[in-house]
Order: C-alpha cells, then sequence, then structure tokens
C-alpha cells in the first residue's frame, strides 16, 4: 500500500492502548494495525508551510516557513508561552479575532508524568489530546482558569518545582516518577501566589494511559528528515507523536509537520 501527503501531528484516541492515526493525503492510517510490519517512509525535499500553504524545500519552526514563523498568529508568542497572552487585555500579538478565540477560553494547568513530572497548559477541550501528545502515562488536572493568561500564570509559578518539557528519551524508555499526584497538587498550590490558590482543583481524578508499546529498544536513536531521505524498518510501537522502531529508531512525526512523506507499508 502507498500514501503520499503532507505530515500532521498524529491523532490519538484515549483507548486502552491509545489508538493513532496518521492523516496522509486522502488516506487515514491506522498504524495500530501495521506494529509489526514493515514501513518505509521517503521525504523528497518538498513541504508545505501550515500557514501560507506555500510550497518549500524545508520548513522553519512549527509546520511554518520562516516568515510565517515570525508573522502568523499559529506560531505567536502565546502558543509557547502562554503568560504572555493579551487577547483578554484587548491588545492585539499577530490577529486579536484568532487571538481571542484561542485565548479567551476554558484553560487548565496539568502535572503529566512521561518520565519525570512535568508542568503545562491547555485549552481544557483538548486536555486529554495533550496528555497522549507528550506520552505522558498518568496526568491529572490542577488548576481550571478562565483563559490561557490565567493557566500561563499558574504555570510560570511552578517552573521552580516542576520541568515544563519532556523529556523524550525517558518518556520512550518508560520511565516514571516515583511521586504521587495527589500530593504534588496540594504542594503545588502551597507554593503559588494567594491570587492564583481559587483556581486550584485538589478533587481532580487521574488519568492512566497505555500506549500501544511494550519492547524498549535498547539504543534509542532519533532519526530525523532532511534533505531528501529515506528511512525503513519494523514498527514496535507508538507513544505520545512516536513511532518508535525495532532497532531502536524512532520518529517524532510532529516535528515534521507539513513535509511531504510518502509511506510504503
Ligand atoms: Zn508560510
Amino acid at each position: 500500500m502507498y500514501a503520499e501527503g503532507p505530515t500532521f501531528k498524529l491523532f490519538n484516541v484515549l483507548k486502552s492502548p491509545v489508538q493513532v492515526y496518521a492523516e496522509i493525503g486522502e488516506h487515514i492510517l491506522h498504524l495500530n494495525a501495521l506494529i509489526g510490519r514493515s514501513i518505509s517512509i521517503e521525504f523528497r525535499g518538498l513541504a508545505i508551510c501550515k500557514s501560507c500553504k506555500r510550497d518549500f524545500a524545508s520548513l522553519f519552526r512549527m509546520g511554518c516557513c520562516k516568515k510565517c514563523f515570525f508573522e502568523s498568529p499559529l506560531a505567536g508568542d502565546s502558543i509557547l508561552r502562554p503568560e504572555l497572552s493579551r487577547a483578554h487585555l484587548n491588545i492585539e500579538d499577530r490577529d486579536l479575532d484568532h487571538e481571542k478565540s484561542f485565548q479567551l477560553q476554558p484553560h487548565v494547568v496539568y502535572l503529566a508524568d512521561a518520565g519525570q513530572i512535568k508542568v503545562g497548559v491547555t485549552r481544557l477541550d483538548q486536555v486529554h489530546n495533550r496528555w497522549m501528545d507528550q506520552g505522558a502515562g498518568r496526568a491529572r488536572i490542577i488548576a481550571k482558569t478562565n483563559n490561557r493568561y490565567e493557566a500561563g500564570l499558574i504555570e510560570v509559578e511552578l517552573k521552580s518545582l516542576y520541568s515544563d518539557k519532556t523529556n523524550w528519551r525517558q518518556m520512550l524508555n518508560n520511565k516514571s516518577d516515583g511521586r504521587d499526584l495527589g500530593e504534588e497538587v496540594i504542594n503545588a498550590r502551597e507554593s503559588v501566589s494567594n491570587n492564583l490558590r481559587e483556581f486550584f482543583d485538589l478533587d481532580g481524578e487521574q488519568q492512566e494511559i497505555h500506549y500501544d508499546y511494550t519492547a524498549t529498544p535498547g539504543n534509542i536513536n532519533s532519526f530525523s528528515f532532511k534533505g531528501s531521505a529515506k528511512f525503513k524498518g519494523d514498527l514496535c510501537g507508538l507513544k505520545g507523536q512516536y513511532l518508535i522502531f525495532s532497532s531502536g529508531a524512532v520518529i517524532n512525526l510532529r516535528s515534521h509537520e507539513g513535509l511531504v512523506l510518502s509511506w510504503s507499508y
């Protein structure tokens, strides 16, 4: 079978184990069904910017060309740094209508364990997707806010206690942080400023997440498509945005957003 098209982030469905789908051109590949099979993926030097939709030989960051990365609301400051949100003050960063619809909706602050506990911010209706995208084995909401800015303030204050990044090697090695998330919510609440404590949710439930990934390859190597490149391997697992192969090679599909890839399977 053959499919070709620009790369989007993998679509994870919360089941046990998580079911993973890749949209490629007119095809939707159910990747769990390909575990145990040999697949090859080829990049021939064509990529499409997710903002301006124009063709490039490569993209700059976040699926955008260089111009759009610095100008498009799809890559605005508040995406990676929620505390820089300004839509609640009616202040435009790149496109106020876009920023209002994105920032002015319920957000959550969460703790997720993908090897070590990290703190993160996301929209309330995205929370399970976010946890699965990060390969978290367990996670829980710790605070609920009215907008992205308030959640960003809490996250910034918690960065002294927790990382805000996922360590992908620990995540793929199926490591787990020993700390109890219920106790951490209490610690976290006590460590933030008084005016932010009202947002905390001490009764949230912990979500356990299981992935279609049991074999841990000894020597993990991340493969990237740069220039033109072809990859071939036996798929043995799926976790977060990663395809994991029996050789120990792993591909972070999200980091290739926009690249036109050809899949044979
Ligand atoms: Zn562009």
